[in-house]
């Protein structure tokens, strides 16, 4: 029997630009096919606290930090979502990773009044969900009505300035170029002219896929997102959001006292590396 130790790869983290919050790790109005979550069968209260907010902000350094951005499960369904939006808002612009299924003409109208009382010209940048650029495609992954969610939210948030960006999972991993140049029709059919940046594709992770660390990835010179970020949650600092229900990417209590190495262990980060690429953060 051999006794060869392979020791598991490190990622460091080079400065923490970004913070993810998690708003809340299990409440979702959607249930898509291709979440990276598991979800518990019971409903948990487990709503980020405003308080914790208040002292990762305090303790965080804020000549680093470039944005903030917002995840869960679904953060718009955060009972304190506006107060946190307006608090956060005073740190940094703040990114929303949401399905949009709570956003219609009269909260967009309220989103803009609240970007424009920061005076610190502080964005909120909407990254919506959609899979597909056929209704009935996005509706089998990500749940019947979706896609009419998703594409009314994009209409109120248009009328009202804002720039979304379409976050598409690409669960049927169809050409990049193509998908693109499928939600740029479909934008266009409804008037809104984009352009590269307001398309994030993302692979698809499988959450059920065992996967190795492969030997020919150049570990030191990684491009994903913990080599820029760390995650917040109910239960401490977390590598990335892939892994914030996961002890393997718990990197300590609060920000006053976190690990900048991450150790790769997971099939998630294992995924991640052979597409070595940002599976969150924008290129802004
Ligand atoms: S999944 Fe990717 S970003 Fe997350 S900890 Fe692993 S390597 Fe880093």
């Amino acid at each position: 029997m051999s006794n060869t130790i392979i020791k598991a790869p490190c990622v460091n983290l080079s400065s923490l630009e970004t913070l993810f919050i998690e708003m809340t790790a299990q409440n979702c109005n959607l249930k898509c096919k291709n979440c990276y979550i598991n979800f518990n069968e019971k409903k948990l209260k487990d709503f980020i606290p405003i308080e914790k907010v208040k002292q990762a902000l305090i303790n965080i350094d804020r000549e680093n930090l470039k944005y903030i951005y917002f995840t869960g499960a679904e953060p718009m369904l955060h009972p304190d979502f506006n107060h946190i939006l307006r608090l956060c808002l005073k740190y940094s612009s703040v990114i929303i990773n949401t399905n949009a299924v709570n956003i219609n003409d009269k909260k967009a109208r309220f989103l803009r009044k609240v970007e424009e009382e920061n005076n610190l010209d502080n964005e909120i940048i909407f990254m919506i969900s959609i899979d597909h650029y056929n209704e009935k495609e996005n509706d089998l992954i990500r749940g019947r009505g979706s896609y009419r969610k998703a594409i009314h939210a994009i209409q109120s948030l248009i009328k009202y300035d804002f720039n979304p960006i379409l976050t598409i999972v690409n669960y049927q991993n169809i050409d990049e170029i193509e998908l693109k140049n499928k939600f740029k029709e479909l934008c266009l059919s409804f008037n809104f002219e984009t352009t590269d940046i307001n398309f994030k594709i993302i692979p698809y992770i499988d959450k059920n896929k065992m996967c190795e660390l492969s030997e020919s990835t150049d570990y030191e010179n990684l491009n994903v997102d913990c080599t820029k970020s760390r995650t917040l949650t109910l239960n401490g600092i977390f590598s990335c959001p892939l892994l914030s229900s996961d002890n393997r990417g718990k990197c300590g209590n609060d920000l006053t006292d976190y690990s900048k190495r991450n150790y790769l262990e997971t099939s998630y980060c294992a995924q991640c590396c052979r597409y070595n690429r940002k599976l969150f953060l924008l290129d802004l």
